[in-house]
């Protein structure tokens, strides 16, 4: 932990013409400061992206058939359900006025009964997910 009282200690080294026992004192202090930077900006993105993860868990809905974003009165997507169950990403899903196709995946969603039925890509054993996995350490 940084203190006022190490660098006050640095000063009263130069004062004292210690200038060598100073740099040292500085330098090490330089070197925690970086950590603390480091470590600060690290957090930072963490909450970010818990936020980003509580806003959604608040905002996303799913009909069934696909994923949309609820901002404001703004009803956005619709999103691919495939692709945000495997990996937490919401794609927007392409209309082409028959189907509704994820660009990412080839999933194709039939408009009509709204039923996806995956095109080119073999559907997962995989559990689905139902929120995004945060890895605790990196
Ligand atoms: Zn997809």
């Amino acid at each position: 932990m940084l203190n006022y009282y190490r660098y006050k200690e640095v000063y009263e080294l130069f004062l004292k013409g210690k200038p060598d026992e100073a740099k040292h004192l500085l330098m090490d202090l330089q070197s925690r400061y970086i950590e603390v930077c480091d470590e600060n900006n690290v957090l930072k993105s963490q909450v970010q992206e818990f936020e980003d993860i509580l806003y959604l868990s608040k905002n996303l809905v799913y009909d069934g058939s696909y994923y949309w974003l609820i901002t404001g009165n703004i009803k956005q997507g619709p999103f691919c359900s495939a692709c945000y169950n495997r990996d937490g990403i919401l794609i927007r899903l392409h209309d082409d006025g028959e189907a509704r196709k994820c660009y990412n995946c080839g999933t194709q969603y039939e408009r009509d009964n709204a039923v996806a039925a995956a095109q080119g890509v073999e559907k997962s054993a995989a559990p689905q997910r139902l929120a995004k996995v945060i890895p605790l350490y990196k």
